[in-house]
């Protein structure tokens, strides 16, 4: 008896986690510990026209060397692609302007 209603709670308390946008799991929370601090790309090889030692890297630290390797790089057709000039552009486009923290609410918000 004290079993189903314990199985009952644990069900609606996962539904309830589920719909909780900012629930970070155990493992949600490793992950961003791990995230914190890398780089998104390592473009320096990009630009270099160096990405073979791009893979050495990423093999050498367990794909710790930037986020893309982390998370596994783009595939189309089940092959891997580095990240592409075209990408490095719109990145860099993208976060300009964006060292300057607005004040406590935005980094609340980055925290999350
Ligand atoms: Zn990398």
């Amino acid at each position: 008896m004290f079993e189903a209603l314990e199985k009952a709670v644990q069900q609606r308390e996962k539904i309830l986690q589920t719909k909780d946008l900012y629930y970070q799991s155990e493992d949600h929370k490793h992950f961003y510990s791990i995230c914190k601090g890398i780089p998104f790309y390592r473009w320096e090889y990009l630009l270099n026209n160096h990405e073979v030692q791009h893979s050495d890297l990423a093999r050498e630290t367990h794909g710790m060397c930037c986020w893309n390797r982390l998370i596994g790089l783009p595939e189309k057709d089940r092959i891997k692609h580095n990240l592409y000039m075209y990408e490095y552009n719109l990145f860099k486009e993208l976060m300009e302007g964006k060292s300057k923290p607005t004040g406590p609410q935005k980094e609340e918000a980055e925290e999350k």
